[in-house]
């Protein structure tokens, strides 16, 4: 790789190229036609990476009629520490994304069995988890008990908000009281991952699912690799983290490629649904 010799468009070439036509596969480093990767769900056609997509192209590929009832929109967070910088990051972030915040909840249609679901956007100040998202989780999660109905959350994070400290925190302890009150009822909680699902999400809503489905490829765990290996000083085993080694490790249930999620999701409701629960023994 260090030697592979770089062909430099020539300027007249660059300019039938715009930018943002290419784009570059964060594992195998091709590059891609964007339209191609876009008609391919986001998945690289050389090795199956499954690219970040925001949480509206969840909605449109896993939802009946790509609709979500969308619940508590207008929830945006409060910058209670008067942490510097917040308001401006999230402003940006707002405008990036056309979101208040950087998840989505409501009730929705999966093969025509109801749901309530979530799901979170990278795209907005790296998926952190704040107040608000775990407010969204919480009343996610407590809707699904009221109603009655399975419960689907996508995550995407690299974890707690920083700028939000200890309230951020405690959202973990929050979401994680409200899914053991959903468990108490029996009621199904699916839990997807997606590149990269991390830190205080995967330590917290992320990881307590009765079935958790995980993306290919995707980087799922507490502390990122690097960091581990500084700490414990040794070389960690190659694919450590990725989906594939948490499913041989008994983290994961499933590992499914983007295109037949909705697919298996319609299958695992027809299977268990509120009127025939999930461990009704456990
Ligand atoms: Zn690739």
């Amino acid at each position: 790789m260090w030697f592979k010799k770089k062909v430099e468009a020539k300027p007249d070439e660059k300019l039938k190229f715009p930018d943002g036509l290419w784009v570059k596969c964060e594992s195998c480093g091709e590059i891609q036609y964007r339209k191609a990767l876009e008609n391919n769900l986001w998945i690289c056609t050389e090795c199956r990476f499954h690219f970040r997509i925001n949480c509206r192209t969840y909605i449109e590929l896993l939802l009946d009629d790509a609709h979500l009832d969308e619940q508590d929109a207008n929830l945006e967070p409060v910058d209670i520490l008067d942490f510097p910088e917040y308001k401006k990051k999230m402003k940006s972030a707002q405008q990036k994304t056309q979101m208040r915040e950087g998840t989505v909840y409501g009730f929705a249609k999966i093969g025509g069995a109801p749901v309530v679901f979530a799901a979170m956007d990278f795209g907005f100040m790296g998926g952190s988890m704040g107040s608000v998202i775990g407010e969204k989780i919480a009343r996610a999660i407590r809707a699904a008990r009221e109603r009655e109905h399975p419960l689907i959350i996508v995550s995407a994070s690299g974890g707690a908000r920083m700028q939000e400290g200890i309230f951020s925190l405690m959202q973990m302890a929050k979401t994680s009281a409200e899914l053991a009150l959903l468990n108490q009822k029996k009621i199904l909680y699916i839990s997807i991952l997606t590149h990269p699902t991390t830190a205080g999400v995967m330590a917290s809503y992320a990881s307590l699912g009765d079935i958790i489905i995980a993306e290919p490829g995707a980087l799922l765990g507490f502390t990122g690799p690097r960091v581990i290996e500084q700490t414990i000083g040794e070389k960690l085993p190659q694919g450590f983290q990725r989906s594939e080694f948490m499913l041989e490790h008994g983290m994961v249930d499933i590992v499914v490629s983007r295109k037949e999620l909705r697919n298996t999701l319609v299958k695992i409701l027809n299977i268990v649904s509120p009127a025939n629960p999930v461990n009704p023994n456990g």
